[in-house]
């Protein structure tokens, strides 16, 4: 993308610009720099928020045709540019090139969708008032409003998409966005960037800032930004909604999210499903996904059959360079998260818990991992490990599944094996998460339905309709003496 004696620009108010200091992209499988980012001073971080609060009332007025085919166009051009995009992606995110491919495709439905939504939204609603004789020549008509700029802060994991779920909601409603992509992965959200500047979007309603995290509560806590849309770690997310109570914040966070196969899906042909979904969902990106597959709740009727074939369609994953189309599983986003991860699995191991498969790390690759008789006690038995590591817990009974899924402190999304409509009910209503998938891990999202959290994992719901309701607010008007 750049030679990495150039730095790459950054987006401020729609136009290229470069800082004084420069920040290296290296691909966390052999250590080359991808690229080089030019870094925002704290005055051109002025003058974006400056300009999204001058545009905000422009952006809001143009009309949703040109919106939506500002939308339609950066679709067009992720289809168009799909390969080296991707390629991008696995470069900078150590992502396996197949994974990231299918990145690139969701991103594309994302302002497809968005696209769609920009053309539908805020016809309004008409309400007869007179119903009650206070009312009598009164109507109500209902219109949603933006409540201002948008400061969009997104991770590494899935660099071009979780930018996008941030974008392209703000194109939709006419609202001004600041989009912070992750220090890690930076140039998938310049690249955003890039085709937006493709577009006639108004000056000033869109800037793509990759802000050192130094300078980020700053930002966080300027007045200017009424919105803050953040995915991220649970402690960062937290920390921010704390910082600014009353600020309108969505949160999507971490998970350790349970995939629960009950008494009921226990044929062999069952079993090796659970075991095929479950192998590539504990591994997929290196289990550097919110909804990875993280905890496996079996009934014990199914327990001693599954766990092999988990683990033996875990040992028949490819791990190596992202780059090679048979890569299932690639390097972690650094040989730090490499390191902790193999901590965590030796402190569980230490504290009793029985290494299935696993175990070993190269540099930033952690090979898939199984075990079983993991502590709650250890980080491995209550935290997010965002690694390529599964844990396997023995029940009795739907009931004590279901409690299982629930001991922790997170509820992003579960996942429930079971061909039982009723206990697919009964499952929706006893787990305490954002979202249930029957018949498949916790690991699907679909990117047009609510997704987020309870517990720890979060507040408030992405997915492009809900996120632009959270960055709009109904107004309503009363006409009276008709
Ligand atoms: P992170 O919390 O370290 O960073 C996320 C973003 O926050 C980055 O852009 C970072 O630069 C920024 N940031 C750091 N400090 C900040 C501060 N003080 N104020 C404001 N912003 C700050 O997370 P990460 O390591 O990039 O991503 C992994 C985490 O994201 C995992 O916990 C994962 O589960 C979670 N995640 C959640 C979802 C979801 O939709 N629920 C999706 C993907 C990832």
């Amino acid at each position: 993308m750049t030679e990495a004696t150039s730095p790459h620009p950054f987006w401020l108010a729609g136009r290229e610009a470069t800082g004084d200091d420069t920040l290296d992209v290296t691909s966390p499988w052999d250590g080359r720099t991808v690229g080089r980012i030019s870094v925002p001073t704290p005055d051109q971080v002025e003058e974006a928020v400056a300009a999204a609060a001058a545009a905000t009332e422009k952006f809001s007025a143009t009309p949703a045709h040109v919106r939506a085919a500002a939308l339609d166009h950066i679709g067009r051009r992720l289809v168009e540019r799909t390969e080296e995009i991707a390629r991008l992606i696995s470069a900078e995110n150590g992502k396996p090139i197949k994974w990231a491919r299918g990145e690139v495709g969701r991103c594309i439905s994302v302002f497809r969708w968005a696209s769609d939504e920009a053309r539908r939204f805020n016809s309004g609603e008409a309400q007869r008032l007179d119903s009650d004789a206070g009312g009598t020549g009164r109507l109500a008509l209902t219109r949603r409003y933006p409540h201002g700029p948008v400061l969009g802060i997104a991770p590494f994991n899935f660099p071009l998409n979780l930018c996008a779920h941030k974008v392209a909601p703000a194109i939709a409603v006419g609202t001004p966005i600041i989009l912070k992509p992750a220090p890690a992965t930076p140039l998938s959200g310049l690249l955003i960037g890039e085709l937006l500047a493709e577009t006639d979007l108004p000056a000033g309603s869109w800037s793509v800032l990759p802000v050192p995290n130094d300078a980020m509560p700053a930002l966080v806590q300027d007045e200017r930004l009424p919105i803050i849309s953040f995915t991220g770690s649970a402690p960062v997310g937290w920390s921010i909604l704390d910082s600014v109570p009353r600020k309108r914040v969505t949160l999507e966070l971490g998970g350790n999210g349970a995939a629960v196969v009950l008494g009921d899906y226990s044929s062999e042909a069952d079993l090796d499903f659970a075991a095929q979904r479950i192998a590539t969902f504990s591994n997929y990106q290196g289990g550097q996904s919110c909804i990875s597959v993280q905890r496996v709740i079996a009934d014990a009727s199914v327990y001693d059959r599954l766990v092999p074939k988990v683990v033996e369609a875990i040992e028949a994953l490819a791990t190596g360079d992202p780059a090679d189309d048979a890569t299932d599983v690639g390097p972690l986003v650094s040989e730090d998260a490499a390191q902790r991860v193999e901590s965590w699995v030796q402190e569980a191991v230490d504290a009793g818990a029985r290494l299935l498969t696993g175990g070993k790390r190269d540099g930033a690759t952690y090979a898939p991992t199984a075990l079983e008789n993991v502590s709650s006690e250890t980080r491995l038995g209550h935290d997010e490990v965002f690694g390529p590591v599964v844990s396997f817990t023995r029940v009795d009974g739907e009931r004590a599944a279901f409690e299982a899924a629930n001991d922790s402190q997170f509820g992003l999304q579960a996942g429930v094996f079971t061909h039982d409509v009723q206990a697919a009910f009964r499952a929706h209503r006893a787990l305490e998460v954002g979202g249930v998938i029957i018949g498949d891990v916790p690991s699907y999202r679909g990117d047009q339905m609510p997704y987020g959290g309870a517990k720890q994992s979060g507040v408030g719901r992405e997915g492009v309709r809900y996120a632009m309701e959270d960055y709009t607010y109904e107004r309503v008007m009363v006409l009276t003496g008709l």
